[in-house]
């Protein structure tokens, strides 16, 4: 069926788009300029190649999180971040239910099938603060404090602005490049802020598994003691599992540490059960009801799946266990797409049906961490 017929929901959900991937790249560069950030290449053209994420450039989620690093430096301090999560919702708003994006990351297409209406959005306020960890240090040029309050702000702002026709919240990830001690004042930080605002939604952890699995029993406490430190009563997802850097044992250990309710890329519990017909990592999956979060065209460019018909057979695993899933786009803005080219593409090479799709976004509505009053 084409999906132009398919009875669309007029608004949906989308709960995995991280703030460094989703501010348009134009924008980024006006941001860049503003601020007088260095490292830019030789103009506009030179900036646009440096940060688009492309099947040239990205060869696995290592060299994928590398263009990270710099537009993390661009969004630092308080009033770029404020600025980001603004564009962020807004583009969400007005391009997410696009069928085609233009270059630079606008809507290249006047036609949407949906809008977002509800939208999770990630980011590590650490890493806004213009601290390099890879180097140790965890001091940044700017206040943390005053990062994450822009932040929280910044959605009150848009959520007034559009008059509650998109309702926005924020999951703060932990770093696994970032030291305990970095990720212990982040988790001390949240807990001091869930107190003054309901914007902040849930945690995550993310970064680079090659640098720490969490296979080392002590790391992977220490990660378990910073998510207990943030508090309970807001949500937990997890990055595990996407790189062959995670084995099934480290991705079982992880899942029962961290006790997340959703996990994104869990391609590792795949790969056991095909190869090896080892479902211990599906089944846990199922037994604590876990949802998973797949993005498309992030998954197939760090070749964390090798192609469509591998995401249908990925698909079709899911179904075959009874596991929920949903489909976000992790990084819209860098890879020049949108939540409706993405579920288009899954379509159109038959790696999902209909039923499949639209199941997804219903699932997505109800595992978000965003709160149900007032929407
Ligand atoms: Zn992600």
């Amino acid at each position: 069926m084409r999906w132009t017929q398919i009875k669309w929901p007029k608004t949906v959900t989308e709960i995995h788009v991280h703030v460094g991937g989703s501010v348009p790249l134009y924008r980024l560069w006006e941001i860049a300029i503003e601020r007088g950030i260095r490292g830019l290449g030789g103009g506009y053209e030179e900036f646009i190649d440096l940060v688009k994420i492309d099947s040239s450039k990205v060869k696995d989620l290592d060299s994928y999180l590398k263009i990270y690093d710099r537009i993390e430096l661009i969004q630092s301090g308080p009033s770029a971040i404020r600025e980001s999560i603004i564009i962020a919702i807004h583009r969400a708003y007005r391009t997410g239910g696009m069928v085609s994006i233009g270059p630079g990351g606008e809507g290249g297409s006047p036609s949407s099938l949906f809008s977002i209406g509800r939208l999770e959005l990630r980011l590590n306020p650490m890493k806004r603060t213009g601290a390099v960890f890879l180097k140790g240090e965890h001091a940044g040029l700017y206040d943390v404090d005053r990062v994450i309050k822009a932040s929280c702000g910044a959605v009150e702002e848009v959520e007034l602005a559009f008059k509650n026709k998109i309702q926005s919240g924020l999951i703060f990830m932990f770093g696994r490049d970032m030291t305990f001690e970095a990720n212990m004042i982040l988790a001390k930080k949240i807990q001091i802020w869930r107190e003054k605002t309901d914007k902040i939604i849930g945690l995550d952890l993310a970064g680079p598994e090659s640098i720490n699995p969490l296979s080392d029993p002590r790391r992977l406490r220490e990660m378990k003691e910073v998510f207990d430190e943030a508090g309970g009563g807001v949500g937990r997802t997890v990055h595990v599992g996407e790189t062959p850097h995670v084995d099934l044992k480290t991705f079982l250990a992880t899942v029962e540490a961290l006790d997340p309710s959703r996990v994104a890329h869990p391609i590792v519990a795949f790969r056991a059960y095909w190869n090896k017909k080892d479902d211990r990592g599906l089944k846990l999956l199922k037994e604590r009801d876990i949802v998973c979060e797949l993005c498309v065209k992030s998954n197939l460019l760090t070749r964390a799946v090798a192609d469509l018909a591998e995401y249908g057979r990925i698909i079709n695993t899911l179904d075959e266990f009874g596991i929920k899933y949903t489909f976000s786009t992790d990084a819209p803005s860098l890879q020049g797409t949108s939540l409706a080219e993405e579920l288009i593409l899954l379509l159109d090479n038959h790696a999902a049906t209909e039923e499949q799709v639209l199941r997804a976004l219903k699932t997505a509505d109800e595992c978000s961490f965003l709160p149900r009053s007032g929407w």
